[in-house]
């Protein structure tokens, strides 16, 4: 059976940048640039000063303790420029342009002010609480590379080069359609031997974090022909995420509704623990066909190992992959070889390592593993039974 890293493998080589898109900084949290970014001007942009204090030249201060008579005032906002004259100080706020000629400024805590002159203790260094121009950013510099995730960080670098807009690559646009005559809407009666679609709500809550829009979300009955029409509808979007009918019972209608819709099976069984269904196909259309197990375990699992870094490529993205790190299982874990195991497991650090509790209910049809998890441990399909203590990677979906 196919191994994790080759289903990843096989799909990351069909997941085609989608073409870009400009956006406004207020909407550019979480999308991927698209292009490099290059300063056209340098940050900060003329010397100015890092403390509140007296802008000076060093050389005044050099023979000792002395008195200087205050001559100006450098505020922020002050227009840069304005010329210190030999023998004297300017008071000087933090973030105002430095004045010409002036190399120094000392603390207001380290100075006697006397109003209209200011007592100074000492010699300073040249250089002393001044911010260079271009000391952060040189102008002419590339700041962001093609294919960064944009965060409050890199919003906030682009709006200090002046860019109102960013452009990044354009969201996939996902239907996702959850097969099974026992579903019942959120928000409606589940009639008897009804439950509530809760997958719907999970898969579209991963294809917003991973900067998909969900333009389509239905719930599909176990009919062959509606299976099939609803596959052929969504494949004018860019991924088609199904969940639900990938086995092989009689009610299990998402493969022959693919073969219908033309849709070219890549894969349809991944050795792993919860998921083994999954389905991977390309339709004509150039979509992306995920076919996801019905059960919610293996449905949000198996959309953060496939689907996740899909919907990443296809923005551009240079990371598609979850950080990895090492744990420490904290108590036994049971398998047998065959296939890799993905653990939900809440991460405690105990000094230098980081352990992992794993969740009492890793069933694939339990939700409340899916509650408050730090990581998904993953146990190498080869492996057996681990004791505690036994060191294993982990996928880390919140920083630890
Ligand atoms: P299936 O993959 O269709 O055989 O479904 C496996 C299990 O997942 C069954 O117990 C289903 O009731 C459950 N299931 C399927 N779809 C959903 C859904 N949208 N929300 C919650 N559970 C589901
Ligand atoms: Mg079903």
């Amino acid at each position: 059976m196919l191994s994790v890293a080759e289903a990843t493998r096989r799909i990351l080589d069909r997941a085609r940048f989608l073409g870009t898109e400009e956006v406004s900084l207020a909407g550019a949290r979480g999308r991927v640039l698209a292009a490099s970014v290059r300063a056209e001007r340098p940050l900060p942009p003329w010397d100015n000063s890092a403390m509140d204090g007296f802008a000076v030249r060093a050389a005044d201060l050099a023979a000792g303790p002395v008195e200087l008579p205050v001559a100006g005032e450098m505020v922020c906002g002050s227009r840069p420029g304005a010329e210190l004259p030999a023998g004297a100080a300017f008071r000087i706020m933090t973030g105002a342009p430095m004045p010409a000629g002036a190399d120094a400024v000392v603390m207001r805590e380290e100075v006697d002010d006397r109003g209209a002159s200011a007592r100074f203790a000492g010699p300073v260094p040249p250089g002393e609480h001044v911010r260079r121009a271009g000391e952060d950013v040189a102008a002419g510099s590339d700041v962001l590379g093609p294919g960064t995730g944009l965060g409050p960080g890199e919003i906030g670098m682009l709006a200090a080069l002046g860019r109102a807009v960013a452009t990044v690559g354009r969201r996939p646009r996902v239907a996702i359609l959850c097969t099974g005559d026992e579903l019942c809407p959120v928000g409606g009666e589940p009639a008897p031997g009804q439950i509530f679609s809760s997958n719907e709500h999970a898969l579209a809550a991963q294809v917003a974090e991973a900067g998909g829009e969900v333009a389509r979300a239905e719930l599909v009955p176990d009919d062959r022909a509606r299976t099939s029409a609803a596959v052929a509808a969504a494949l004018d979007c860019d991924v088609v995420v199904t969940s639900g009918g990938v086995s092989v019972g009689d009610r299990d209608h998402v493969r022959q509704a693919l073969d219908a819709a033309g849709v070219a099976i890549d894969f349809w069984k991944v050795a792993m623990r919860p998921g083994k269904p999954v389905v991977f196909g390309t339709a004509a259309t150039g979509a992306l066909f995920f076919g996801l197990p019905g059960n919610p375990a293996s449905s949000l699992v198996s959309f953060e190992l496939f689907v996740r870094p899909a919907l990443l490529a296809l923005q551009g993205a240079v990371d598609v992959a979850r950080p990895r790190t090492e744990v420490v299982l904290a108590g036994p874990a049971h398998k047998s070889p065959g296939r890799a195991h993905y653990l939900r497991a809440v991460l405690h650090r105990r000094g230098e390592r980081l352990e992992a509790e794993l969740h009492a209910k890793q069933g694939s049809g339990m939700l409340s593993s899916l509650v408050g998890f730090d990581a998904l441990v993953e146990l190498a399909a080869e492996l057996g039974d681990l004791p505690a203590g036994a060191r294993c990677p982990a996928l880390l979906l919140r920083p630890a």
